[in-house]
């Protein structure tokens, strides 16, 4: 039987987190202990930060950010500008860019910075969506990597050290890089918690024909480069009280569209909204693991006493884990087709990666679906 937090939603499957002896997950200790933190103290360590990386005499960019164009990356940008740093942005691009990521891409630049998009070669990126998808589960795998490295890259090759990223995960979500003086993205976080799986860039060299040369963008720097150039990334949640919800109402009053009505599988309209395979990477973690995108979102809001417990349990039981028929309104068949992989041949792999524990079965052991192909977990909280 999955445990749950006693004060949020998370369940005890979910991977890294820990619960203490009264039942409350790490995640919620954590954003208990931001209580003490002295944030006026923060700003101040920001400034001292941003001062000595800020060029003296104007002539270079003073930070790298990387952007996808969603909510943080929009907040992150404001923030660096209002702290009259001039940033160079990068982003990475996402496995299958939608229309309203496109724009909201555009909206960021238009915030008035300079700006670097870099695609892998998508015909390599799909045979890795589909390896990621068969081999570990998750459809995003050369995404999350990209996503690491290609902003370590361009600060490398651009001769730009100090890199800017949102919120530490760990503290977030959860974890054991999780503390609140742990502020710092290097290779060693990269490799525990940037979500490889155990799969790692050099596992795919000679899969699927599959050559070294063609995974150059998801090779991380080599530490002499790193070493030469002092990158260094700072994760500007420590420096801030980070609020995915707030970061969205600034972003919004600067540009940035949401959906505007609940998107598949989540609780929220406004993150998410760059990539179409975002609804199969989190149904896998649903299969896998027992919460979805959902569980994560009302957990953030309860642990900011926007809703009770309560409250969030039923959100979760509507939301959480609906096979994904759809995401951001296109049908899944769309997504899979320049895969090259069928809705029939989908659903073997999801029931190949369905911990079966954790799911109703029928007397056989088969796993019990409705007509849409919805699985039922066994107790959403202890029930
Ligand atoms: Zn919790």
């Amino acid at each position: 039987m999955i445990k749950y937090c006693k004060k949020c939603v998370m369940p005890d499957t979910k991977p890294n987190l820990s619960f203490d002896g009264e039942g409350v997950c790490n995640a919620c200790r954590n954003y208990e202990n931001r209580k003490e933190i002295d944030w006026d103290q923060r700003e101040k360590e920001l400034q001292e930060v941003l001062r000595r990386y800020r060029s003296k005499d104007g002539s270079y960019w003073d930070c790298i950010i990387p952007v996808s164009g969603g909510k943080d990356s929009t907040y992150q940008v404001l923030k660096m500008l209002e702290h009259d740093m001039t940033p160079l942005c990068v982003t990475s691009t996402t496995c299958h860019l939608t229309e309203i990521g496109r724009k909201n891409i555009e909206n960021l630049k238009n915030l008035g910075v300079d700006h670097i998009s870099f695609s892998p070669n998508p015909v390599l990126r799909k045979k890795l969506n589909k390896i990621g998808l068969t081999q570990v589960g998750d459809i995003s795998w050369p995404e999350h990597i990209g996503i690491f490295t290609i902003p370590i890259r361009v600060a490398v090759n651009y001769k730009v050290p100090l890199i800017i990223w949102g919120e530490n995960s760990q503290n977030e979500y959860g974890g054991p890089a999780a503390s609140v003086d742990n502020h710092i993205l290097d290779r060693s976080w990269l490799e525990e918690f940037g979500g490889l799986l155990g799969l790692r860039v050099s596992d795919l060299e000679g899969f699927d024909g599959i050559i070294k040369k063609d995974l150059i963008p998801y090779y991380y720097p080599t530490d002499e480069d790193l070493k030469n150039v002092g990158v260094t990334g700072l994760f500007l949640g420590y420096f801030l009280p980070w609020d995915g919800y707030g970061n969205a109402l600034i972003s919004q009053a600067n540009g940035f569209q949401t959906w505007g009505k609940t998107i598949e599988g989540s609780a929220v309209d406004y993150e998410n909204l760059d990539n179409y395979q975002v609804g199969i990477h989190d149904y896998f973690k649903f299969l896998k693991f027992g919460f979805g995108r959902a569980s994560d979102l009302v957990s953030m809001h309860v642990r900011r006493g926007r809703m009770t417990r309560k409250e969030a349990l039923k959100i979760v039981k509507k939301h959480d884990g609906r096979f994904p028929t759809t995401y951001l309104d296109k049908p899944i068949s769309e997504i899979l087709e320049p895969l090259d992989i069928t809705v029939e041949e989908f659903t073997k792999i999801c029931d190949q990666f369905t911990n079966k524990k954790i799911f109703h079965r029928d007397e056989n052991g088969n796993l019990l679906k409705d007509r849409f192909g919805n699985l039922t977990k066994v107790n959403y909280d202890n029930e």
